[in-house]
């Protein structure tokens, strides 16, 4: 089914086309591991992960995802300096080496994520790579020679900046969000990875080393620089090492429009010639009763914290995919409980469709409802709208009024939209159901209705026709099973 997605850089739906055939390039800016993810940071990739499955279950494409890991930066390199009260024992002893320190504080943050993804469902074996940030400083630091061989960086004091005058000249600076330059100031440099869109400057390709810091060697256009990246750099370096350039897809949350993506769309077009994406896809922030997530208000979760509450992760993950991804989420815990509930229903329906003794004669249209979930998913993932005609089948369908046929294919279209949805648990020992093949099913619910109006002589003859197929059948009350022979 084909896809339409919003676009950042349109700011429209448009409709979904891969550039390299069935195959679909995709890229998430990733954690940086300075500390649990706290799920807001969990709402976008979660939000990347539906994305990637719609692509492979709705639209039928093979992805290739990519998330970076931001090992290095601001946040990381200060919190894992002597004295951080971030440092866990379970890291080890720090040394006099920053990088070393770096490494393994990153390591134990990376590790945690890894945990915290997989329990929200997320299979880090549908990401290729997770790349490091610290294994491409080659690559980092080949796109910062080129910005500065095109003149559109230059070198201060053993920084490289960007030069957001020079490049105006020849491209647009705010191509995804509307940048006022009234207050511009060309030249001003901005050092520090993140800052406001008040603050628009000249900002850091590449920072030079400072004392106990983590540095590597680097000579540019004869001038020491020896030092480190800057986090806007890192992204545009990996994906195009990763992914090729452009690729398909981008995502993020909706904070790193500006500037983290307009500075890799810059980056890559003054150095590489070329665009990093042809789709931005960001999600909208995640709330916690109503307001911004911040220490100080005391509103401020990690996913453990919420697991120490005894909450389900599948039941975030549930609550998040009931709203779009386009609009800010809410989080409460009284929509935690909804969620639960809500997952449960279609848990113990799903469970019911397993019950030999619940079988009835009413032939559903599995293929129309499936259609009607799909649409909904392939329109910019409304999960919402798709969790709403499932739940509209299941208010008006009782699984004891189905024939076997139909309870059959549910069980399958179940099995694939938990390839989605990754929240529910399909009975492991009735994997062989699912295999059984359809035409034997048929036959068998053909048998079923013969003797039930007491045809055996009928019922006798699709018995054979169901062993000349490999199946023997066993009659059950008002029902049947298959087995191999
Ligand atoms: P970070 O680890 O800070 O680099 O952020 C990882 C991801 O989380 C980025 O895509 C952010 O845009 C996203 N993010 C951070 N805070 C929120 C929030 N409150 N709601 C939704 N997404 C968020
Ligand atoms: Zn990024």
């Amino acid at each position: 089914m084909k896809i339409s997605l919003y676009n950042s850089l349109s700011k429209k739906i448009e409709s979904f086309n891969p550039l390299l055939g069935n195959q679909v390039r995709m890229y998430s800016c990733g954690p940086t591991v300075y500390n649990y993810a706290h799920i807001g940071n969990m709402r976008a990739f979660l939000f990347a992960d539906l994305l990637q499955r719609v692509l492979r279950v709705v639209g039928n494409y093979s992805v290739r995802w990519v998330m970076n890991i931001t090992n290095i930066d601001d946040k990381t390199i200060k919190s894992s300096k002597i004295g951080s009260d971030l440092w866990k024992p379970e890291m080890g002893e720090q040394t006099d080496n920053p990088l070393q320190n770096l490494s393994k504080f990153t390591l134990f943050y990376e590790d945690a994520f890894i945990e915290d993804i997989t329990k929200l469902g997320i299979n880090p074996k549908h990401i290729e790579s997770l790349p490091r940030a610290t294994e491409f400083i080659p690559q980092m630091q080949d796109l910062t020679r080129r910005i500065v061989e095109n003149g559109y960086a230059y070198i201060s004091d053993g920084s490289v900046y960007f030069n957001v005058a020079e490049w105006r000249k020849k491209d647009v600076y705010g191509k995804l969000f509307k940048i006022d330059f009234e207050n511009f100031r060309p030249g001003v440099r901005m050092d520090a990875d993140q800052y406001q869109r008040e603050d628009i400057s000249d900002f850091v390709l590449w920072k030079v080393a400072k004392p106990n810091e983590p540095f590597w060697k680097f000579e540019l256009s004869g001038v020491k620089c020896d030092g480190r990246p800057g986090w806007h750099l890192e992204c545009s370096a990996m994906e195009r090492e990763l992914l090729g350039l452009p690729f398909d897809i981008h995502t993020g949350g909706i904070d790193l429009k500006f500037p983290h993506h307009e500075d890799e769309i810059a980056q890559s077009k003054a150095g590489y010639g070329n665009d990093p994406t042809t789709f931005w896809c960001h999600n909208e922030f995640l709330f916690v009763e109503g307001e911004k997530m911040s220490k100080s208000k005391n509103n401020f979760y990690t996913l453990r914290d919420l697991l120490d509450k005894n909450i389900d992760a599948l039941d975030i993950r549930f609550s998040m995919l009931s709203a779009h991804y386009g609009s800010v989420f809410n989080f409460t815990f009284n929509s935690i409980s909804s969620a639960r509930k809500a997952r449960m229903r279609i848990q113990e329906f799903i469970y019911s469709l397993f019950d030999d003794n619940k079988t009835g004669k009413r032939k559903y249209d599995v293929e129309k409802l499936r259609n009607d979930i799909f649409v909904e998913l392939a329109n910019d993932l409304h999960s919402p709208k798709a969790l709403a005609q499932l739940f509209a089948f299941i208010n008006t369908v009782s699984t004891g009024e189905l024939d076997l046929n139909s309870k059959t294919k549910l069980i399958v279209l179940f099995t694939e939209l938990n390839d989605i949805f990754s929240v529910w648990e399909i009975k492991p020992e009735t994997k062989e159901d699912i295999s059984l093949p359809e035409e034997v099913v048929i036959l068998a619910q053909k048998r079923l209705e013969a003797r039930l109006s007491k045809d055996f002589k009928l019922a006798d003859e699709f018995r054979q026709q169901i062993s000349s197929k490999g199946y023997s059948v066993k009659d059950t009350k008002d029902s049947f099973e298959l087995e191999k022979l």
